[in-house]
């Protein structure tokens, strides 16, 4: 089986182990379904998500002009607490920030190794957290708009990180943590604007369960620039990591906006 196209971030299915999909525009892989088998992956060239040139990709799939010109990539993306389109006021594009920041953001703890805050949008959620390789992970509270799940991300960020060691979280070292009587401890730690949605948010405690056959002892990061081809066994995927047999990890939100060649032996 061969597949070509460019590299999105893997799309995700909530299930019992979660399902992975890679998606190009005429066809889908479902990496669940290929665990085991032998895949070789080959750098073909960059396609900018944004302006679909063939020009290298700076960061986050976008080349280095439209990451530096699109309202997807604002300040604000990363830290919420910069979010101003609840006071009417631009960073990049208003009706796109009004967009995106005036809709419900959900704050969480997630235990992907250690426990860890941080923020997104409601429709996101469990998306995120698939994507952080979380094995666990809680809500804090649901707030109206990305600027007051920021103040609360900055509030917590004293207590618990807000980085994820996606070196534990792939070699599956997760701390023993009762996310469920950590979440009862925040209240008196949130901004006083925020303490009022603490109740009226759900405390559902959610488990996750990646397709993972084994684990690594031993990590190296494939780098598709300087290994333009690649081969190895596939033995798991979690967050956005494929894993394979000889440790060999491969981010695919790092290689998003590459074009690939995949075959599958
Ligand atoms: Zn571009």
């Amino acid at each position: 089986m061969q597949y070509e196209g460019v590299l999105n971030k893997m799309q995700t299915e909530f299930n019992n182990p979660i399902e992975y999909y890679l998606v190009f525009k005429n066809n889908f892989l479902n990496i669940n379904q290929i665990l085991d088998r032998t895949i070789q992956i080959e750098f073909v060239g960059y396609e900018c998500l944004n302006c679909g040139e063939h020009k290298k990709i700076f960061r986050q799939g976008f080349c280095y002009d439209c990451f530096y010109k699109s309202a997807e990539v604002g300040d604000w993306i990363m830290r919420p607490e910069l979010s101003t389109a609840h006071l009417g006021i631009e960073d990049r594009d208003l009706a796109y920030e009004s967009k995106v920041q005036l809709q419900p953001h959900i704050v969480y703890l997630a235990l992907s190794s250690d426990v860890k805050v941080g923020v997104t949008r409601k429709t996101q959620v469990p998306t995120r957290w698939i994507d952080q390789g979380a094995s666990k992970a809680i809500e804090i509270v649901e707030v109206p708009n990305r600027y007051l799940a920021g103040i609360t991300e900055v509030a917590l960020k004293d207590t618990f990180t807000d980085k994820t060691n996606w070196r534990k979280m792939l070699q599956n070292e997760i701390a023993t943590e009762d996310l469920f009587a950590i979440r009862e401890s925040l209240l008196d730690k949130l901004p006083e604007e925020v303490k009022s949605y603490f109740d009226t948010t759900s405390n559902r405690l959610l488990d996750l369960n990646y397709p993972v056959l084994q684990y690594p002892t031993k990590i190296k990061s494939l780098n598709l620039e300087k290994t333009p081809s690649f081969e190895g066994k596939l033995k798991g995927v979690k967050g956005q990591y494929l894993i394979f047999e000889d440790g060999t990890v491969f981010n695919i939100r790092t290689y998003e906006g590459f074009v690939v060649n995949i075959n599958i032996q």
